[in-house]
């Protein structure tokens, strides 16, 4: 099953991540998460993403594609994978094309998660994660016991810097610009899914699974 999972920042693709994979056991590859590793581990790509993504900028594809190709092609990946933020462009999209075509597979779906704007900012705005196992929560919509503290593990939960409003915003306006056109290119190829992403976690996860389960 290789899945993409498509949707502003703020649309609950990583929170439907989690419980995708739970139920369907395939490695899911955020590349939002696989640049905020490399810059918390201070690595080459790390430095080259950084300045971007405070920015709210998307990094540039050279740079995306290449993460993406390598770890698509490690042998987890074999049976299925499902991609959270990438393909953001649509050279990035048609990348993806060239590397499933070099594995001699193809993607069967791609879920968009959609969200009104005013909603997704109050989502990313109210965004903290766990600084040791990454659980996300929301400050308003799913709190911790107690506030600031991982349920999970105890650890300490910190907003993200590109959660803050203004660089909330241009994400958003990238997302407009750079990634919506990818919507069409998805549905061009007959694999777009939309699902109505404003409504509890646990409806928008049972509309995910009829997807699938038609797959
Ligand atoms: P994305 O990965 O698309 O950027 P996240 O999964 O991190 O989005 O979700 C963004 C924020 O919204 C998080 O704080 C998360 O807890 C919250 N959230 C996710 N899904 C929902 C939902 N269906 N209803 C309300 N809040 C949600
Ligand atoms: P995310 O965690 O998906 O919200 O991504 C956080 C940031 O990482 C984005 O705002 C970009 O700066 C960068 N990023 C993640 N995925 C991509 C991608 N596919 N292309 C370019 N930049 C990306």
């Amino acid at each position: 099953m290789n899945l993409i999972l498509m949707g502003p920042p703020g649309a609950g693709k990583g929170t439907q991540a989690d419980t995708i994979k739970a139920a369907y056991p395939v490695p899911h590859i955020s590349t939002g998460d696989m640049f905020r590793e490399a810059v918390q581990q201070g690595t080459a790509m790390g430095l080259k993403a950084k300045s971007y993504m405070e920015q709210g900028q998307l990094v540039p594809d050279e740079v995306t594609i290449g993460i993406v190709e390598e770890r698509l092609a490690q042998s987890d990946c074999q049976q299925g994978f499902l991609l959270d933020g990438f393909p953001r462009t649509i050279v990035q999209a048609e990348a993806l094309d060239q590397v499933m075509k070099k594995l001699g597979g193809r993607i069967e779906a791609a879920i968009n998660i959609a969200v009104p704007d005013e909603v997704l900012i109050q989502r990313t705005t109210g965004r903290v994660s766990c600084a040791a196992c990454k659980t996300v929560y929301h400050t308003v919509f799913n709190p911790p016991a107690q506030a600031g503290v991982c349920d999970k593990c105890g650890g300490k939960l910190l907003q993200r810097s590109d959660d803050q409003e203004e660089t909330a915003r241009r994400r958003l306006e990238v997302y407009h610009q750079q990634t919506s056109p990818l919507l069409g290119y998805y549905q061009q190829r007959g694999i777009l899914y939309s699902i109505d992403g404003d409504r509890a976690a646990n409806q928008v996860f049972a509309d995910i699974q009829e997807v699938l389960a038609g797959l």
